[in-house]
């Protein structure tokens, strides 16, 4: 099925004109999700046609493309990754960068609701960590975050995922009056199941139909509040992304902080986003892009991509300048979180 496109150039490693190794992709395999939270997603969203996405096959080579130029981790988000059909034959043929050596990981974020479905397939095509969104343990606040989500089924799913082996991440959004009371009990939950819990601050990415003013609650308030209740050790460890880890004394886990507002973490960027369509984005909060749906269809080789991928990575820019504040009510950028996958 997968045709072997190595090129007969050098496939030298992506470094962008600040220094940067991209070493990570992030590849979102589709918009569609079966939630709707609030801070991500508008609650009547028009989905891209069928048509425009890549397929299984070429979102693959895409990925391959990136691994012969050194990405050594690769994430599959969404929208939600578990809906898109046909989604394991990918993780399966992914997985051979794994078996190969090429890869040092390929994981997934998700919200969890299919994941009782597929968590043991998973681990046996050699996936070892997700990420998994979950931003309440209260029933009904998570179905009025998610809209359409039910906690229930989320928790079930991250029962079958520790069960077949699966380590899991909680990633939980921060969200002024929603659930900042009940970011002490997230972490002794997540840390008393054994799995790390990153926050995150809400970023102002797509309209969503809501002020953001009034979803943003700096991490550096949450920080400053858990300090009093626990004791917060700063640590070393990282995951290769952007989140700051904690050791929490009193609950024997990492707590990470992923803080692209109060604290830019430009400056040791190593990712790059693509999406469904083949778009690749050099940075989640600017608007440049490239199209590697077109070179990657106009040759059966590889040379147009990596020409594409080469022009795209010497534009990385330094860095994102997200601000929320009253002066700022417009979302920094058109597009939703769901196209870029977080
Ligand atoms: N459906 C999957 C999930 O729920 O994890 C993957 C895609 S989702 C877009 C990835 C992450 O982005 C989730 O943790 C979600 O909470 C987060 N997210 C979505 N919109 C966000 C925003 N505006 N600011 C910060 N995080 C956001």
């Amino acid at each position: 099925m997968y045709v072997d496109r190595s090129v007969p150039v050098i496939n030298a490693p992506l470094v962008d004109p600040f220094g940067r190794a991209i070493t990570y992709l992030r590849v979102s395999v589709t918009d569609r999700c079966d939630f709707r939270c609030v801070y991500c997603m508008a609650e009547n969203m028009t989905f891209l046609p069928k048509a425009d996405l890549l397929t299984l096959e070429e979102l693959d080579r895409l990925c391959s493309a990136f691994v012969d130029r050194g990405v050594r981790k690769l994430r599959l988000t969404g929208g939600e990754p578990l809906v898109r059909r046909g989604i394991m034959t990918l993780v399966g043929s992914l997985a051979r960068h794994l078996k190969r050596g090429t890869l040092d990981e390929l994981t997934l974020t998700t919200n969890g609701s299919q994941l009782a479905k597929y968590a043991t397939e998973l681990v046996d095509l050699g996936i070892e960590r997700v990420n998994v969104s979950l931003d309440t343990l209260d029933a009904e606040k998570f179905r009025t975050i998610t809209r359409w989500g039910e906690l229930d089924k989320v928790l079930a799913g991250i029962d079958a995922a520790q069960r077949a082996g699966l380590r899991v991440k909680i990633n939980a959004v921060a969200l002024k009056g929603v659930n900042e009371d009940e970011i002490p009990r997230l972490v002794e939950w997540a840390h008393g199941r054994g799995m790390d819990l990153t926050l995150i601050e809400v970023m102002p990415l797509g309209d969503v139909g809501e002020g953001r003013l009034d979803q943003y609650l700096p991490l550096s308030i949450v920080r400053a509040r858990l300090s009093e209740r626990f004791t917060l050790d700063e640590i070393d460890y990282r995951t290769g992304g952007p989140a700051r880890y904690v050791h929490v004394r009193e609950t024997d886990g990492r707590l990470g902080f992923i803080t692209p507002l109060t604290h830019n973490f430009c400056e040791s960027c190593n990712r790059v986003r693509v999406t469904c369509t083949g778009t690749l984005f050099m940075c989640l909060g600017q608007d440049d892009a490239a199209d590697l749906r077109t070179p990657l269809r106009a040759s059966e080789a590889n040379d147009l991509l990596h020409a594409e991928i080469d022009r795209a990575i010497a534009r990385k820019p330094k860095g994102h300048d997200f601000v929320i504040d009253r002066r700022h009510t417009r979302p920094a950028l058109a597009r939703h979180m769901s196209t870029t996958g977080g």
